[in-house]
């Protein structure tokens, strides 16, 4: 079902969004991605995703703090043949107290986590419902649905991404049909994965100690499964997103937070 399909992944260069493009490719999909890092970091991660499928691997510059420039990817997109899974993965993070955050890290974290995904949506869905199919799935966090202090701007972008994927989730329902596959849009919400992004946050738990004692105490903090996920387990979550059977599921938050959220 999947097989030549188009995605775009952003975030894509790096954790989770990477292994998702590669789990893409893997699947038989045209894959793009979008994410920031230096020429080297791009150029492993098109040759690991084209190393998992069969056909070449595209990188979009485009930074997504910057509206114009992601109307600008989209309508690149549009050109080489559509998208017709989006995966909006790009996140940032700082994690301070209010007092300590840096001027311009809200407009930062909400520009990336919230409003880059409504730029991405607002492009990608009407083609989709014009197609009968399409998959929209967006990175969210178990801080799409519960808070922790000294997130503040992270919380919100993320409440704010969960709020944005039901409300279009219910504009684009009735689009497509079973046998066509619809269009969906779904958030996933996941607790600690293993990537650059939250290590930071372990190096303040090591307390002199090593990087396994600071991993344990983010866990025992919120985790009550006490185990990391890893990217590619969150990879596969969306795969199962994309399928034909999955034409009913949106407007979904999926929780892969190891019971943080059942508390
Ligand atoms: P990561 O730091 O490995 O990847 C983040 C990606 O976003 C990178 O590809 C980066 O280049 C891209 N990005 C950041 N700013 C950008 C910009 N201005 N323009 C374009 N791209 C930009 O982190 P990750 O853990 O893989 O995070 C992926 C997503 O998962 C994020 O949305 C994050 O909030 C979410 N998430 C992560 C965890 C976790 O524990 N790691 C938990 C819940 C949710």
């Amino acid at each position: 079902f999947l097989a030549g399909r188009t995605a775009l992944v952003t975030g894509g260069t790096s954790g989770i969004g990477l292994a998702i493009a590669e789990a893409l490719a893997a699947a038989g999909c045209r894959v793009s991605i979008n994410g920031l890092g230096d020429a080297a970091q791009i150029a492993a991660a098109l040759s690991g995703i084209e190393a998992h499928g069969t056909q070449p691997a595209r990188h979009d510059p485009a930074d997504l703090r910057d509206p114009e420039a992601i109307d600008a990817m989209m309508a690149r997109c549009a050109a080489d043949g559509g998208i017709d899974i989006l995966v909006n993965c790009a996140g940032m993070q700082i994690a301070k107290p209010l007092e300590a955050l840096p001027d311009g890290a809200w407009e930062a974290i909400i520009a990336v986590n919230l409003s880059a995904a409504y730029h991405s949506m607002r492009r990608a869905l009407p083609a989709m419902a014009a197609k009968g199919f399409g998959r929209v799935v967006n990175i969210a966090s178990v801080h799409g649905l519960v808070a922790s202090a000294g997130k503040a701007p992270y919380v919100a972008s993320k409440f704010g991404l969960v709020g944005l994927s039901k409300a279009l989730a219910l504009e684009y329902a009735a689009a497509g049909s079973r046998e066509t596959g619809g269009v969906t849009v779904n958030c996933i919400c996941p607790g600690w994965v293993e990537t650059p992004l939250i290590e930071p946050q372990i190096e303040a738990r090591m307390n002199g100690g090593s990087r396994d004692d600071g991993v344990r105490a983010l866990l025992r903090e919120k985790q009550p499964s006490l185990r990391m996920s890893r990217p590619e387990e969150i990879a596969d979550s969306v795969l199962w997103l994309c399928r034909r059977e999955a034409h009913n599921i949106t407007g979904a938050t999926i929780a892969i937070d190891g019971a943080w959220t059942a508390q």
